[in-house]
Parts: C-alpha cells; structure tokens; sequence
C-alpha cells in the first residue's frame, strides 16, 4: 500500500485515502534532494492538500538514471505477456481504488468526483489495451531476393519523459504510460505542479502491481525546471508531452539538441457545427457536454459553435437557457454539474476573455464570474459560470484563442462552405463535432474539417482504441490506439543471408 498523508472527508471525519507526497524514484518514495517542498491545493476552497516533494537537477538525474538502469536491466527485455500482466494488474487496483482515488483528483483539480471517476475509468480501460497491445507488437517480413530475407524488430525507445498537464490528471498520467510500458520502455512522469497527488498514487499502485523498481519513476516540480531539464536530458530518449502550444514549441526545440523522439498533444480551438437538419435537441444537449464537461478545462472542448442561419435563434436561445441552468458547486457533491476552474489565476485569466470580447463588441448572452451564490467554503474567485458569447466574427480574439475555460462563441452561419471554411479558420486543429441530419453531409463535412478526429451527431471524439490527436499547431503523434505504440518504438531491420553462396559482389 502507498504510504504517506491521509485525507480526511469534510462531512465524516473518516480517512478516505492515503497518497504520497514524496517523489518516486528507483521504487521508493523519497523527499527531494536538497528537501524542497512546494503546496498542493483544493482549488475550490482553497485549502492546502500536502506539501509535495519538490524535484531539482539531482532528483532528474536520478529518476532517469534508475529509468536507465530499469531499462538496460531488464524491462525492455520482458516478455510481453509479462509486462501485460503487470499493466493489468495496474489496471485492477485502480479500478479498485477509482472511487477514492476520485475524490483524491476532484480535490486536487476541482472537477466534479463523478466526472474524476469517469476519467479514471478510462485509464483503466487504457492500460488494459495497451496490456493486450503489448503482445500483438508484430514486425513485418519480406523475402527480398532467394539470398536475403528481411524482418523488422520494434524495440522500446528507451527512456521516456511524460510531461503531463492538469487538466485529467490520472488519465493523462495512464495515457502516456500504458504505451510506454507495454513497448518495454521505463517512464519518469513529470506531473502538473497544480496536480501531483495522484500521479505520485499511480506510482505506488504500479509498485504495488509489480512494475519493478525503476521503470516507473514520478518526479513533480517546476515545468520551467524539472520538464525542461528532462527534454534535454542527455539520458531522455523521447519526451512525450500534453499542454500548451507553447510549452510544445519550447519542449521540441530543447529536445531537438540531443534530437529525441518527441510527441505533442497541444491545445485547440474546436468547432461544434449545427446544420438546420439536425436533431436540434439532440445537438444542444451534446453540445453542453463538449463544451462545459470539466469547466471547459479541455483540449478537446468545442468552444466555437456554429449554427445554421435558420436554426440559429432557436438554438441560441434554448442552449444559453440551459447553460444558465447548469449547477456549479461543490466537486464533491453528486449534483454538480461544474465544478471550480484549476485556480483563481486561471480564473481570472478566463474571464479576462470574456472581457476583452464584449470591448471587441461581442455580446454576453449568459455566464461570466459567480454571484455569491455558492456554498460556504468555496472560493466563488476559483469559479466562472458556463458562459456564452454571442455576436462573434471569426477575426475575434475569444474566437481565434483557446481560452481553457467554460466559455463558447457562438456564431451563425449560411451554408455548407462557410460552415467548413470557418471551422477550419483557426490554427489549432484538434477535434470537431457535426450535427446534421443528412448522413452524406455528416461524412462529406467530416472530411473537409482539418482535425484529428470528428464526431456526426455524437460529443465524443475520444475513447480507449480510438487514435487522439492534433492536426496543424494541436501537435503531432497519436495517443491512445494502436498508432501511440509507433511512438514508443523504434523499427531495427534485421537482414539474413539465405542464399546457398557466399555473398561476394567484389569477386575476391
Ligand atoms: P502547460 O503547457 O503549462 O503545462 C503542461 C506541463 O508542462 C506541466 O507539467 C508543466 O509543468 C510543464 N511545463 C511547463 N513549462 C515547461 C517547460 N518550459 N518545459 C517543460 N515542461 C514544462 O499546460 P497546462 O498545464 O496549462 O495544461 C493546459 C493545456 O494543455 C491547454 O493548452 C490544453 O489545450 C492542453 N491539453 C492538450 C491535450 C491534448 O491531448 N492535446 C490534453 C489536455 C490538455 P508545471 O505544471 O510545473 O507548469
């Protein structure tokens, strides 16, 4: 069992869980180094969760020298149904654990304990894939004349750097893993300093689930320090990394020194479009979700509508409506529908959007900061309402930048072309919705729109087996289906002389 603080429950006073606060390396739990702390807060309420091992220049040293040590020990050469077993037993103990663990990751992030169940669920669901991946890692054969037959070897990259945000903390944390542990790489995990507490529990799950010493390290800290040091890390094969554009284009270009592999889910500016056909109720309802599900705080949230014209007043009215009914509150509680943003500087950040698009000249249709309406305990400073913004154009800042908060632009428009040269107007590319009752024109709009993946008539664009991720400045590389496995290998030729005569072109 992982060891460390434990968390008491507001209402029972009952210890709900126990998780680490220390950095993982080489399979213990230990302080930093040089002893640095730095706090770990509920966003919602303010209130200091741990004081949590701060990793330095030492403590990355070490986790990707027992990184290296696990790798070049035994890992990568594990059969694979061994590193399935380990990885489903992973898979077991969180799914036994999801629902404290839960509360663990709603308190840290502020999202609603349902949505942080649901989110853990599916890391669950990641592992065991990649369990079952780990034994179909085939190469491929070719007799290339009758004197040489070839076949190819995927072998682990090496050491991986997974440097995640805070947005799904455990989720991102098992996205990046599951695929890196399958392939027989060994990972040092660099969580958000917003949200280490669960991460640093994964890490004893997978000691307790019998990943050996070493393959799993978990190192929190300053991203300009701790991610920085590991993307150009000397010891770091290949860094893997979820967040913003611009840490992206940073990571890439430290990495590109010691040319690492480097893979990059970034952020987005997805368009949700609704064509007059469509079940219009079905739409909105949908169209709730992708954008308000876990206060907007998404890569993937739809946060530009665009509706036809002749749907266009009746679907304004009735999603505002219903965005205005949604319940902000408590994480904890059942019923929250929205719960708090990461902190009250990124709320802050948020509304300062909403700001500048009314002086552009956009119009607040509903939402903006809370109105004292919250429960004791809460800092309303951390929350934003779900917020729409109506009499948009696409040249808008709040139109053109992701904004990582419960805020939608809505904007209308006239046909199929326009719908589809708009959605395409920004520089992110990373999900899209269509809404249409016309299967053809749900195939033909999916096609045009420059993204790595597209809901017809469904708000989801991401599951365990489905490819995720960007197109255009979203990043590059694909997670959670089988092609996350081409980024965690390499391909090695091998050639075999299979002719009766010796080979002897020089005639000697
Ligand atoms: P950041 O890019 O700020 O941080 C992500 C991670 O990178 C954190 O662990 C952070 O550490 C670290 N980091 C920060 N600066 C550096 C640096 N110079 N070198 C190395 N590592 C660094 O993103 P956020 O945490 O703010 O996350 C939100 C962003 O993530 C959004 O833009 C969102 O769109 C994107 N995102 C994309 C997803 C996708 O799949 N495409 C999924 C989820 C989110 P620290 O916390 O210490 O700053």
């Amino acid at each position: 069992m992982y060891g460390g603080w434990r968390y008491h429950h507001p209402m029972t006073d009952a210890a709900i869980v126990s998780a680490e606060s220390r950095l993982l390396i080489d399979g213990t739990f230990r302080d930093a180094a040089d002893g640095a702390t730095f706090g770990t807060h509920n966003p919602a309420t303010g209130e200091l969760l741990a004081d949590v091992a701060r990793a330095g220049r030492e403590d990355v040293d070490a986790a990707v020298a027992a990184a290296r040590g696990a790798f070049e020990g035994a890992w990568a050469r594990t059969s694979p149904a061994k590193r399935a077993r380990a990885l489903n037993r992973l898979a077991q103990l969180l799914d036994e654990r999801a629902d404290e663990l839960a509360i663990l990751e709603s308190r840290n992030n502020g999202k609603p304990r349902w949505q942080a169940v649901a989110e853990i669920k599916t890391a669950v669901a990641t592992l065991e894939l990649f369990a079952g991946a780990a034994q179909h890692l085939y190469g491929r054969s070719h007799v290339v004349n009758p004197s040489v037959l070839a076949y190819t070897l995927r072998e682990p990259v090496g050491v991986c750097a997974a440097i995640i945000p805070w947005n799904y903390p455990l989720m991102m944390a098992a996205w990046k893993l599951a695929p890196a542990l399958a392939a027989g790489n060994t990972v040092v995990l660099k969580p958000a300093s917003a949200t280490p507490l669960t991460a640093l529990a994964l890490g004893g799950l997978g000691l307790e689930a019998g990943i050996p010493a070493g393959v799993l390290n978990v190192v929190p800290g300053p991203g300009a320090e701790v991610g920085e040091a590991l993307a150009g890390h000397p010891g770091v094969d290949k860094v893997a990394f979820t967040g913003e554009t611009a840490t992206g284009r940073r990571i890439a270009a430290v990495a590109a020194d010691t040319l690492k592999r480097v893979s990059l889910e970034l952020g987005g500016k997805s368009p949700n479009v609704v064509f007059a056909d469509a079940d219009l109720d079905a739409a909105m309802v949908g169209s709730l979700w992708a954008i308000y599900y876990s206060a907007g705080q998404s890569c993937e949230a739809r946060s530009r509508l665009l509706v036809q014209d002749e749907a266009y007043e009746r679907f304004a009215a009735a999603f505002t409506e219903k965005a205005a009914a949604l319940r902000i509150g408590d994480p904890l509680a059942d019923d929250t529908q929205v719960g708090s943003l990461i902190s009250r500087a990124h709320a802050s950040r948020v509304l300062g959007y909403v700001e500048s698009a009314v002086d552009e000249g956009a119009e607040l249709l509903t939402g903006g900061p809370v109105d004292g309406s919250l429960p004791d305990g809460l800092d309303a400073e951390a929350f934003v309402r779900p917020t729409v913004i109506g009499g948009v154009s696409n040249e808008m800042r709040i139109a053109q930048e992701e904004i990582f908060g419960p805020v939608v632009t809505i904007q209308r428009f006239g046909d199929e072309a326009d719908a589809v040269r708009w959605a395409n107007d920004v520089r992110y590319g990373l999900a899209a919705t269509v809404w249409t009752g016309d299967g053809a024109r749900g195939h033909r709009v999916a096609q045009r729109i420059r993204s790595g993946a597209v809901g017809i008539n469904t708000p989801f664009v991401a599951f365990p087996g489905i490819p995720f991720g960007g197109f255009k400045e979203s990043g590059y590389g694909r997670e959670q289906a089988l092609e996350a496995l081409d980024l965690y290998t390499e391909t090695k030729a091998v050639l075999v002389g299979t002719g009766p005569k010796a080979i002897n072109p020089l005639g000697v």
